[in-house]
C-alpha cells in the first residue's frame, strides 16, 4: 500500500501560543499544597577523569514552581545538562553527585529527594511525573517501528492498558499539532520538527508535572523552532505542566521562558525573570551573554565577544570564577567566592554600570552586590567590595 502523504506541519490549534500566555498562568488543580516543584539545593557532580576530578557542578541553586517555564543558559562546558542529568539521576558511574538535594513535589504536599530514592522508584518518577527530552532526542526513536506504537510504549512501561493507551494516541498527536496519520509512518517519513513533536508526544503521554528538555530546538530552522516553542508553551496552559528548558541559544529563553539561570563554570550566577535580566543584567557574564546577540533590524555594530576562555573544571580558579574574563572584577574577587543571594530591590547600580529598578526574586553571585559577598569574608575584603561598587571596579 502506497504511503500516505505526510501532513505539513501545522502549529497545534489549541491555547494562545503567544508570549502573553506565559506570564498570565491559571491555578493548577492538581496542586494541592504550598511547596515548590523543584528545590535544586547546593548540588555537586564530579566527573572522575584521567587527569583528575572535575567539579562540573558546583554548589547549584534553583527552585522551580508548578507551571512554570525556567529556562538554563550559558556556553557549552558550564554545566548545563550535567545539572539536567543529575535531576534525572541518570548521571553514570564513576561521576556523581556528591552533595546536595533535589527536591521534587508534583503535588505541592509531599515532597521527596530525588538524590536519595532508589533507582526502582526514581524510574516511576520519570516518565510518569518528569518527562526528559535529551539533547538530539529526534534521532532516538526506533527506525523500524511505528509512530503510534512508538507512543504507546511508552505508556505501557508506566501500567496504562495497551487499549488505553492505543486510544490516547490521537490525542497526543493532537496537542502537539500532528495529524493522526503520522501514527501510521515511520521515522524516516517524517522531518526533523515531526520527529521532535512526537518525542513530545512521548513526553507528555503521563502528563507529567515537569518536563526537562535540553536543547530542543537546536537543528531546526526558525520556523520550526519557533512552532516548538509554541507547542510547549500550549502544553504548558493545556497540561498545567511546568517546563525546564536547557539551551545555549537566549533568543529561544527570550520567547518561551518566564524565569531564568544563568550558568557559568558550573555554577548557577544569575537567575530572575527573563525580562529584567535581558535588559538590566546583574552578573558581568550575564551581560556579556546578552551584549553578544545581534539585535535585528538596529543599528549595524560590531559585536563584543567575552574575551578570555571558561576555565577547566579539573581546576576552577579562586575566588569568583568570572574573574579573569571580567570587565569589572575588583581585589576581592580574586580570593573571595561571591554566593548567589537575592539582591535587595530598589534602584541599583548594575553590570553595564548604569543604574536600574531592581524588582524583587533577582539573584546575583557577584560582588558588584554586598548581599553576594559572604558573611564568613573579612571586614576589609568586604569593604573592598563596597568600594569597587562605589568605582565602578577596577583592573
Ligand atoms: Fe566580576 Fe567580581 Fe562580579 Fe566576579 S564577582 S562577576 S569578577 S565583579
Amino acid at each position: 500500500m502506497a504511503t500516505p502523504p505526510v501532513t505539513a506541519e501545522r502549529a497545534p490549534t489549541s491555547g494562545s501560543g503567544s508570549r502573553t500566555a506565559a506570564l498570565t498562568r491559571k491555578p493548577n488543580p492538581r496542586v494541592i499544597g504550598n511547596l515548590p516543584l523543584l528545590q535544586i539545593k547546593d548540588l555537586d557532580v564530579h566527573f572522575i577523569t584521567g587527569r583528575g576530578t572535575a567539579r562540573v557542578v558546583d554548589k547549584a541553586n534553583l527552585t522551580i514552581q508548578h507551571n512554570e517555564i525556567v529556562g538554563i543558559a550559558g556556553e557549552s562546558g558550564s554545566g548545563k545538562t550535567t545539572l539536567v542529568e543529575a535531576i534525572l539521576q541518570i548521571i553514570r558511574f564513576p561521576n556523581r553527585v556528591t552533595h546536595g538535594q533535589v527536591l521534587f513535589s508534583h503535588d505541592g504536599k509531599e515532597q521527596v529527594d530525588l538524590m536519595t530514592i532508589g533507582d526502582r522508584r526514581m524510574r516511576q518518577l520519570r516518565g510518569r511525573h518528569i518527562a526528559y527530552v535529551p539533547q538530539g532526542s529526534m534521532n532516538s526513536l526506533n527506525p523500524v517501528a511505528k509512530i503510534g506504537d512508538q507512543i504507546v510504549d511508552g505508556m505501557l512501561d508506566h501500567g496504562v492498558s495497551e487499549r488505553e493507551a492505543k486510544a490516547k494516541v490521537p490525542s497526543l498527536l493532537a496537542r502537539v499539532g500532528l495529524d493522526d496519520r503520522v501514527s501510521k509512518l515511520y521515522p524516516h517519513e517524517l522531518s526533523g520538527g515531526m520527529k521532535q513533536r512526537v518525542i513530545i508526544a512521548i513526553a507528555i503521554a503521563m502528563e507529567p508535572a515537569l518536563i526537562v528538555a535540553d536543547e530542543p530546538t537546536t537543528a531546526l530552522d526558525v520556523n520550526v523552532q519557533r512552532l516548538i516553542l509554541e507547542t510547549l508553551l500550549n502544553l504548558r496552559d493545556e497540561l498545567n505542566v511546568a517546563i525546564m528548558i536547557v539551551s545555549h541559544d537566549l533568543p529561544v529563553h527570550a520567547q518561551l521562558v518566564e524565569r531564568i539561570g544563568i550558568m557559568y563554570a558550573g555554577q548557577i550566577v544569575e537567575t530572575g525573570d527573563i525580562r529584567s535580566t535581558v535588559k538590566e543584567s546583574l552578573h558581568p557574564y550575564t551581560n556579556g551573554l546578552m551584549r553578544a546577540i545581534p539585535a535585528i533590524g538596529g543599528s549595524r555594530e560590531r559585536l563584543e565577544g567575552i574575551g578570555g576562555a571558561t576555565p577547566s573544571p579539573l581546576a576552577w580558579p579562586e575566588g569568583c570564577r568570572f574573574h579573569n574574563r571580567c570587565p569589572r572584577v575588583m581585589d576581592i574577587c580574586k580570593g573571595v567566592m561571591p554566593i548567589l543571594a537575592e539582591v535587595a530591590p530598589g534602584t541599583r547600580e548594575i553590570a553595564d554600570g548604569t543604574t536600574a529598578e531592581v524588582i524583587p526574586d533577582r539573584l546575583v553571585a557577584c560582588h558588584l552586590y554586598p548581599e553576594s559577598t559572604p558573611s564568613t569574608a573579612s571586614a576589609a575584603e568586604r569593604g573592598a567590595s563596597m568600594a569597587g561598587i562605589a568605582q565602578g571596579g577596577s583592573r
